[in-house]
């Protein structure tokens, strides 16, 4: 591990480590130092690394066509359309890049709904803690001052409201005509990784009916078998008009998706919205292969007993800690509050553990394990966060010098 000039722009505070390789849930550095992947790309690389049926997709597109533009029907597009349509219910497809692309999208067709409804100023419900992505539209969805914080003027036209809270979502329906969407994460991830309640999301869906609202559901980081269910919305057995997909669509082949059903899928017209990369033969073939790997293994169900395993063994592990005061999530998205910051952790699981895993909000430690790990490897994330965090180690003393060094 050394320090290097990098003419890279200063928007990351990495760690001082690269990996070369991987395998699995398993990662090597430059030095051939071995590590256990605990947050698999965060919550993108679901099948693992270098898994051998999505390295073959990747090979067999790439000596065949990469890139052919919009302008014309790509199969596997079509393909990729169509299988997930089947899975989530909805009716349209548009594929870009990333979940911001994805949340974008999803934010254009509110609009378009509104001014079909003759609204001229359409709003969107969002969440207090939500997180959207980083452009200036997803950001200004995003509820986490401190990252909008510089990049003002952010764009008017979000209403914001306490999660989980269905009287204060009734309460803006009830004082503002020109609401035309809700927009929110099943699990909060970047937010502390907190679930919505099953019955707040069918009443948000009866709200919605009501009124006339989009219901669209950010499942960029809950998608696609994480929470033990294909979507996070299926806990609830509700059927949202929008979705929005990334991160693991492509286990680490850039891809975003936005989907829609009923009048939503209809809002567009050609020219109205657009990728140049986005659906390229190669991702959406990649996408395919995904999907069908999660269906064959059956990803979502092993997602649910390898969480239930983890939230188990952490809550054994941890039940005496003195700066634990919760466990929790859905799936293999797990959280671990603690009563002091501790970024810290970060590089001190990397270094002493050699664990990777992610802190939010400051003291939120989040695991987001690849779904095929084997239960012995959920075993030794939990022996090695309990060794991580074991009393006199992480005093708050130590964790204060090394914020401080952060
Ligand atoms: N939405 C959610 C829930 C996310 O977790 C993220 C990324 O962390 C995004 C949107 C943004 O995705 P991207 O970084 O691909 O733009």
């Amino acid at each position: 591990m050394h320090a290097v000039t990098s003419h890279l722009m200063e928007v990351y505070a990495r760690e001082p480590v690269s990996f070369v390789r991987g395998c699995g849930a398993r990662l090597w550095d430059e030095q051939g130092v071995e590590y256990l992947d605990a947050i698999a790309g965060v919550a993108v690389t679901s099948l693992g690394h270098a898994h051998p049926d999505i390295t073959d997709a990747i090979v067999q597109q790439a000596g065949r066509l990469l890139h052919t533009s919009n302008v014309f029907r790509i199969d596997w597009q079509e393909q990729l359309g169509e299988r997930l349509c089947l899975l989530t219910g909805m009716q349209k497809a548009f594929f870009c890049n990333s979940g911001a692309e994805a949340n974008e999208t999803a934010l254009k067709l509110a609009r378009l709904h509104g001014h079909r409804r003759q609204i001229s100023v359409p709003k969107v419900v969002v969440m207090e803690n939500g997180f959207h992505g980083r452009t200036i539209a997803t950001l200004s969805a995003t509820g986490n001052p401190s990252g909008q914080r510089g990049f003002e003027p952010l764009l008017p036209g979000f209403l914001r409201v306490t999660y989980n809270d269905i009287e204060a979502v009734r309460k803006v329906a009830e004082c503002e005509p020109d609401v035309v969407a809700v927009l929110l994460e099943p699990v909060q991830g970047e937010g502390g990784v907190r679930a919505l309640s099953p019955h707040y999301l069918r009443e948000l869906r009866a709200l919605c009916d009501q009124r006339g609202w989009l219901l669209m559901l950010d499942e960029i980081q809950t998608g696609l078998g994480r929470t033990g269910t294909w979507f996070g919305y299926q806990h609830a057995g509700v059927a949202p008009d929008v979705v929005t997909l990334a991160k693991a669509l492509g286990n680490g082949v850039p891809i975003g998706a936005c989907l829609a059903r009923g009048t939503a899928a209809e809002l567009f017209s050609p020219g109205q919205h657009g990728s140049t990369f986005g659906g390229n033969p190669l991702a959406c073939r990649v996408a395919c292969k995904v999907l069908e790997v999660i269906a064959r293994d059956h990803l979502p169900e092993r997602a649910a007993e390898l969480g239930a395993r983890l939230r188990s063994g952490l809550e054994r592990a941890l039940c005496d800690h003195p700066h634990v005061i919760a466990i929790r999530g859905q799936g293999l998205m797990v959280g671990i509050e603690l009563d002091q910051p501790c970024k810290a952790l970060v590089g001190r699981a990397l270094e002493e553990q050699r664990l990777l895993i992610t802190v939010t909000r400051d003291s939120i430690i989040r695991l987001l394990p690849p779904l095929i790990c084997d239960d012995r490897q959920i075993d030794d994330i939990v022996d090695r966060v309990d060794r991580l965090l074991t009393p006199g180690v992480d005093s708050p003393a130590t964790l204060a010098t090394e914020e401080a060094r952060l």
